[in-house]
This record gives C-alpha cells, structure tokens and sequence, in this order.
C-alpha cells in the first residue's frame, strides 16, 4: 500500500496491539498470527482489474486508454467507490483511493466495502461523445465485476451524474432483466438518483467543521479544559470568535462547502479566499460566493481570471496566484482539491490551525506529522468527505425500495450519520495525544477486525 495510508494503517494496527481489550479472546501467538492476517488483508487490495479501453475519436485516430477498478476489501459489503477521470491516474493511485474508501465506509457504518475506479485521461480534451463511448467501454470492460450487490461505483473527480447515467444504461442493456438501479450512483434525480446527492459531500465537509467548533465546543467544554492536549487548545482557541476560512479547489465540494460557510451564522465565517486550477481570489472583508458559484456555473467551471470577468461576475477580490490560497493567514482551511497538496516542501508556511480536507488525502504522510506535531486539527478526508458515500448509500436504498426521500429527509439522515461518527470519535480524539486522523482509523481497523475475525478470516 502506497503512502499516508499504509503508515496510518500499521501504526493504528501497532497501537491496537497494545490494546489489552482488543482481540481480548486471543492470547500470544494466536493474536500475535491474527494481526499479521490483518495486516495483510488491510495493506493489500483483494483484486486490480486493469483494461485498456479502444476507443475511435471523431478525428478518426483510434486510442487506448489505460483504465482501472480496484475492489479492495468487501467485508462489510459489496465493494464501493468513485470512479475518477483524471490524467494523473495510476494503479497506486487508485489502490490507495480504494483502501480510502473501505476505512471510510467501515468509519460510518456504511454497509459497503471499498472500491476505486479510474480512467486516464483528461477529460476536459474529449468531446461528448467520445466520453459517452469511454462510459460505455469501462462498463463493458468490467461488467462482469461489477453490479448492485458486488461493486457499486460512483462519481469522483472528473465525473459526474451525467457519466452515471451512462454507465447504467449500458449495464442495463448488458444484463437485461437484472437488479441494474443501485448498480452506480450519483445518478441525475431524474435517472434514479437521490436528491440532495450532488452537494452531499460539500455538505457534509462543512459540516463536519461546523460540528466540531460549535456543537462539539459548546457541549464539551469541560472535557476540553481539562485536558492537557494540544488539539484541545487549537479548538478552544476557535471558540465563539468570527473565523476566516479559505478553500481550496471550487468544483463540486469545495464551492458547495463555501456556501454552506458562507450561509453560516453559527460559525461567524468569512471565506476570504477561494482558489481553482487557474487562480486564487482574496477579499478580506469576505468574498460573494453565489455570485462566483453564478460565475463558475455559466463559465465551464472556472473562477474569473481577469479584472473583466471579476467586473461581469459582480464580484470585488483580488486576482492571485493559484498556489496562494494554501499560505494565507486564515483560521480554517479547507482542502477540496486533489491528493498532494500540502507535502514536505510547503508544509511549513500553511499558517493556518485547522485543515478540513475535502479531497482525499490532499495532505502527505511527512505533512501531516508535521502539522499534527505542531497542534493543527485536520479533519481527516475520512471522516469529513464522506457526505459523497453517505447519500450514496441512501440512493443505492432507495433504488432498491423504488421509493424515494425528500431533499429534506436526505440531509437529516446525512447529518444523523456524520453526527453520530463524529459523537463516537471526538471524546476520544480530545483526549488522547493521537491526532484525529490515527483516532478514525483505530475506529475503522478496529470495525474491521472485529468482522474479520467472525467471518473467520484472522488465521
Ligand atoms: N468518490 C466519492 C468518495 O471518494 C464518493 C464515492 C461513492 O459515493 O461511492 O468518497
């Protein structure tokens, strides 16, 4: 397993094996034999599907394009997990993606396994309907691992409802007469999507930030006085004071999650900063966010670059580089672009106190040490984007009852779930020294473990 997660995987196994009530049936060299057993289950994936999708261009080239699924373990469930389109790909990429997405389900209770597709390409160069052709294609491929009660994908970066939509059909049309409406999710709500899916993970990251400075705080304050933790103090820090926040990336998390903070009256936020591929704007009186989110949706995604564009988005900021965002002088940052962000060599000029990371693993193994050894929270990708999954879970639900909730009903049952891990796991977090990333992957291993070892597979 590569990077971040492999490290976290094995230290939450060694602090576990320290945990006299742990495993607390097997003694000595049995326990000694089922730690090894889960060590190697959790540190490899189960199966990488890997093909190369032929797919004719209209300028009539033909290409191969590498693509992956990754089913990493599926002790809870059938196997779950985005699909990503994005040049960087690569397999272990998409096995630590998949690893992700298995301590990530096993955290919240979600009843599904972790899974992780990815195509290469960018999909920004191809036209519709070569990406409808990739769509059908990867179905094609990998059909025969995938479906409803196996392994049920989802968007992830570079995808979205539309390629879903896609994706079903074809299943659909490969397998007549099968259970196909919880084979992919993140559909449109027109296909069989649930409401509420699209913002979900936006919704859920800001979520979790505001849970944990507000509702946590308020309700906690003895416990987080009366501990000598350097998390504590970072939080009480925060208490009941006007926070400025910065985000980075503003597709679908990131500018969801700047809209919730900027809707926010509990938190008292200002989001002085937003940033994309291109760019990063500043205001430190607090930037308009429906007016970019406006701006974004009618200019291919992007943020204004230019004086013009600011003027034709109604927006006052000023135009910086697009690294910028992850250095300012902000209270909170939220990270909700790609993997890598924060890393050896930046790390020591992120001045922010507390990181919420949006994208999956956006902060490196070094980086992490780092900030963690210094006092910083991060709410880790685990816990605080899980929104994505929650809701997916919900639609795969309401695919199978072919009944479906209300908008309202989706965010209750979201925040219900988010509340009760963060419940679960921040008495704890408080008031140990492990940072809050080690603290969820205890929780998740131990989750597995357990399982494992009744399902018969610790030998
Ligand atoms: N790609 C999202 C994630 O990384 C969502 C996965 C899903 O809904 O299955 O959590």
């Amino acid at each position: 397993m590569s990077g971040q997660t492999g490290s976290i995987v094995q230290r939450s196994l060694d602090a576990l094996m320290k945990d006299e009530s742990f495993l607390r049936d097997l003694q000595d060299e049995a326990r000694q034999k089922a730690f090894t057993s889960l060590v190697a289950i959790l540190s490899t994936p189960n199966h990488v599907h890997k093909s190369f999708l032929r797919i004719p261009l209209e300028d009539g080239k033909v290409v191969r394009i590498p693509s992956y699924r990754v089913q990493h373990n599926n002790a809870l469930g059938p196997y779950k997990g985005g699909i990503r389109f994005h040049e960087s790909v690569n397999e272990d990429e998409v096995i630590n993606l998949a690893t992700l997405m298995t301590l990530k389900n096993a955290l919240h209770d979600v009843p599904f396994g972790g899974g992780k597709g990815g195509v290469v390409i960018n999909p920004r160069t191809f036209s519709v309907k070569e990406l409808h052709q990739i769509c059908k294609k990867y179905v094609q491929y990998f059909s025969d691992v995938l479906g409803p009660d196996k392994d049920i994908p989802a968007p992830d970066v570079g995808s979205g409802e539309r390629e879903m939509d896609w994706m079903m059909a074809e299943y659909k049309s490969i397998r007549p007469g099968e259970p196909y409406r919880g084979s992919f999710t993140g559909k449109s709500v027109i296909n069989g999507g649930s409401l509420g899916r699209r913002e979900s993970t936006g919704k859920g990251v800001y979520f979790s930030l505001r849970y944990m400075l507000h509702d946590f705080i308020k309700n906690q304050s003895t416990l987080l006085n009366n501990t000598n933790n350097a998390f504590a103090k970072t939080a009480l820090s925060y208490a009941d004071r006007p926070l400025t926040l910065a985000v980075q990336g503003f597709g679908n998390v990131g500018s969801v999650a700047a809209l919730e903070a900027y809707h926010c009256t509990l938190l008292q936020n200002k989001v002085v900063a937003v940033s994309d591929r291109n760019v990063t704007l500043f205001k430190s009186s607090g930037l308009d966010i429906p007016a970019l989110i406006k701006f974004t949706s009618e200019n291919n995604g992007d943020l204004p670059t230019t004086e013009e564009q600011l003027t034709e988005a109604g927006v006052s900021a000023e135009i910086r580089d697009r690294e910028d965002v992850l250095y300012l002088d902000v209270d909170v940052m939220i990270l909700a672009a790609l993997e890598d962000q924060i890393h050896k060599d930046n790390m020591e000029k992120v001045k922010a106190r507390l990181i919420v990371e949006g994208a999956n693993a956006p902060v490196t193994s070094e980086a992490d040490e780092y900030l963690s050894d210094n006092g910083v929270i991060i709410i880790p990708d685990i816990l605080a984007n899980a929104g994505g999954v929650i809701v997916s879970y919900f639609e795969w639900l309401q695919g199978r009852e072919t009944q479906f909730y209300s908008e309202e009903e989706v965010f209750k049952l979201l925040v219900d779930k988010m509340k009760s891990t963060m419940d679960t796991i921040l008495p704890q977090f408080f008031g140990d020294p492990f940072p809050l990333r080690q603290n969820c992957y205890i929780h998740s291993v131990v989750k597995l473990s357990t399982i494992l070892y009744r399902q018969g597979k610790l030998y």
